[in-house]
């Protein structure tokens, strides 16, 4: 009889065969496993241990053998428990955003104010009067939510909230314009992020793009000459992520509000971000401000809930009462609807605002941070990791720019200060590659022969862990 190799314990190796395995009965009986199955359940460590040996067996069959082979033959019982604790890992986790990029698309956009974040605990796990009238005792409608605080911060008649921007967009073109025709400027034919463009919206609502005016320059004539009996609605674009400059053109906001008048035409702009204050201080003035297009006469807006707002994943649609009743009684709405932790989410950043409380809003926060702040934390983390590393990498802090994301404010940025690390022996991509496979993952920015640390989006209580991963990743 040959002898298998006992599991956790090396054997004379004569090169792998497949009758050198243990089978799944023998794995699962060793002291390690039999705990890990008590912890997890036995089902997923047999499917784990199953997956270990099918691979040791394919590549057996493929003639592999070496020092790494024989490595994972020797340490059975610890290769399932890595298995399992990868079929147990989550898919979506935190990471510590360490690039500087405050409404970072790929991170998961604003991030959620502790209070917003206790309204969702708070709905989410208990019953809530999501749809019931609690004055009535009686069915209710979920579209109230949010609404008081919309409706003031914006000086809004009613407004409505969906899933996100495009869909705001999709269901007041569908409501508004399905079956005729839109007027937008040909400047304002956008795409943002790869799915959202303009034209494809619009083919989906139903409604007829009508282009006027050219790429660079559009006069109201352009717009007045195109309206015919299947105009339904004038169309405005924030060209939130890209920045047209030298000969341009654009009719003032009063000029379209005046034209949709006359021709008794809703004009609709869609805003993208969504600012709710003035950031002008911050550099953000080219962001326009929603509650400044309302007053401007425009009938209906549309922006995100995660972008400058700093909220939860939303679209919101504001306005005139009749208008965005039609969005409201609209089909489409029920599916384009949000969940109970959106509207808790959204609610309690929305309130916020109202009590002018801008530090409990994260991306708010972020953005006002001041290079002097951030160099402060830079040089300290600087510090605590010269004295650890004793000279395996270069550390130095110096000067850079933060930038805003979330397609807004192309073109601007916000002064800060940089930890720029320059490993021994180590490219930044390899840096950067260990740093994403920590925990929590550390996202940077590598610039040519240099990984980049901008501390402006890492919390300061996410500073331990990401020293933690940086002296991990550079030892
Ligand atoms: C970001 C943006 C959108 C899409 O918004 P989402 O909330 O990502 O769906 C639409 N229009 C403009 C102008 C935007 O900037």
């Amino acid at each position: 009889m040959p002898t298998k190799p006992q599991t956790g314990k090396r054997t004379v190796w004569r090169g792998p065969r497949l009758r050198d395995l243990p089978s799944v009965d023998e794995l699962l009986r060793s002291e390690r496993l039999r705990r890990l199955a008590e912890e997890v359940g036995r089902p997923l460590v047999l499917a784990a241990a199953r997956q270990v040996l099918a691979g040791l067996r394919e590549q057996i069959r493929r003639g592999r053998s070496g020092p790494e082979f024989e490595s994972v033959l020797a340490h059975l019982p610890e290769e399932v428990t890595g298995e399992v604790r990868e079929l147990l890992g989550l898919s979506l986790q935190p990471v510590i955003n360490a690039t500087g990029v405050v409404l970072h698309t790929n991170l998961g956009r604003a991030p959620l104010g502790r209070e917003a974040a206790r309204g969702v605990f708070e709905v989410a796990t208990q019953y809530s009067n999501l749809e019931f009238d609690l004055g009535k005792g009686a069915r209710g409608r979920r579209d109230v939510h949010a609404g008081k605080f919309l409706d003031r911060l914006l000086g809004a008649e009613a407004s409505l909230v969906v899933n996100n921007n495009a869909a705001a967009v999709l269901l007041a073109l569908n409501t508004l314009a399905e079956g005729g025709e839109v007027v937008v400027s040909r400047g304002e034919l956008i795409e943002i992020g790869e799915s959202f463009r303009i034209p494809d919206i619009m083919a989906r609502s139903g409604a007829v793009l009508r282009e006027v005016g050219t790429t660079n320059r559009t006069r109201i004539g352009d717009y007045a000459r195109a309206l015919n009996k299947q105009t339904r609605l004038l169309l405005r674009v924030h060209p939130s992520n890209f920045r047209l400059e030298g000969f341009t053109a654009r009719p003032a906001l009063e000029e379209l509000v005046a034209l949709g008048r006359r021709r008794r035409l809703p004009l609709v702009e869609d805003l993208g971000s969504g600012l709710l204050v003035d950031l002008s201080g911050q550099g953000l003035a080219q962001e326009p401000l929603a509650a400044a297009s309302l007053g401007a006469g425009v009938d209906l807006v549309t922006f995100s809930g995660d972008k400058l707002l700093g909220g939860p994943q939303a679209g919101i649609i504001a306005g005139k009462k009749k208008l965005v009743e039609r969005c409201r009684r609209n089909p489409l709405f029920r599916a384009l609807r949000v969940d109970k932790m959106t509207y808790a989410a959204l609610e309690a950043t929305l309130r916020s605002y109202l009590r002018g409380g801008l530090e409990d809003v994260p991306a708010l926060r972020l953005i006002r941070l001041t290079a002097a702040e951030i160099g402060e934390r830079a040089e300290a983390l600087r510090a605590s990791l010269e004295k650890d590393l004793a000279g395996g990498a270069a550390l130095s802090v110096r000067a850079g720019q933060s930038v805003v994301g979330g397609g807004s404010t192309p073109g601007y940025s916000l002064p800060t200060k940089l930890l720029v690390i320059a490993a021994q022996g180590m490219s930044p991509a390899e840096l950067a590659a260990r740093l994403r496979r920590a925990h929590p993952p550390v996202v940077v920015r590598v610039e040519a022969d240099r990984v980049l640390v901008d501390l402006r989006t890492v919390f300061e209580d996410q500073q331990t862990a990401l020293a933690a991963a940086l002296r991990q990743a550079l030892s």
